[in-house]
């Protein structure tokens, strides 16, 4: 089985969807440690994408997921949006061309969408980041491939572990970002960006669940 183009359309939709409901709940957590516009970044960035999707919508995946990465670099301020900018333009360049991405070919993005994420911020594993849900997510897929998962499962299954990075970065002192301004202090909050990262691949799998 594969995720056809119209599939990644309706996972791009379904971020926007999953991000403007949660914007309340992002900027929250980013209040704690940070300065309180994760949530309203995110949404704008998204709002943004929803509006430059349609000029991109009978292309190839690899062009709709440049689109969305320029559109949020261009849209988002903060650390963030230069982040999920690089993250969908990452997968974009492994897209090139496709109409349809098996389990590997989204693996192969998804790792360059992440190892992206990790060129431009520097951060590692443990740094209370949104590497910190990507990356997990990333190993499961790994595995998932080596069990001959099918597709629907092994996104399914990279979300979970996505959530637990997520959860995990909880009493974690933050070593990169705003955050890390506060020293101690940023231990026992939730990272913001860890949880739109959890978002957006909960998504992918909610989208993609019969794939
Ligand atoms: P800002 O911190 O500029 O206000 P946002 O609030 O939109 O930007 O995003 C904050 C999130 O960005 C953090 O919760 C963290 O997950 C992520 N982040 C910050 N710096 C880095 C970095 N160097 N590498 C990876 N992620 C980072
Ligand atoms: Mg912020």
């Amino acid at each position: 089985m594969s995720i056809y183009r119209d599939d990644t359309l309706e996972w791009i939709t379904a971020c926007a969807d999953v991000l403007d409901e949660n914007s309340h709940y992002l900027t929250k957590l980013d209040a704690a440690i940070g300065d309180g516009d994760h949530g309203i970044n995110m949404d704008r960035g998204f709002n943004a994408v929803m509006l430059k999707i349609p000029e991109v919508a009978d292309k190839d995946i690899g062009t709709i997921f440049k689109t969305v990465g320029m559109t949020l670099i261009s849209t988002v301020g903060g650390a963030a949006g230069p982040l999920y900018g690089t993250f969908f333009l990452q997968a974009g360049m492994k897209s090139t061309g496709k109409m349809e991405l098996n389990l590997e070919d989204w693996l192969l993005a998804l790792e360059s969408a992440v190892a992206g994420v990790v060129m431009r911020g520097k951060a590692e594993l443990g740094d209370k980041t949104m590497v910190d849900a990507l990356s997990p997510a990333v190993d499961s897929l790994k595995h998932s491939m080596d069990d001959h998962l099918s597709i629907g499962q092994a996104i399914q299954l990279s979300a979970e572990a996505a959530k637990q990075g997520m959860v995990d970065t909880i009493p974690w002192v933050a070593r990169k970002g705003r955050a890390s301004y506060l020293g101690e202090r940023s231990a026992g909050h939730q990272d913001p960006g860890a949880t739109s990262s959890y978002l957006i691949l909960q998504a992918a799998a909610d989208t993609w669940a019969d794939s």
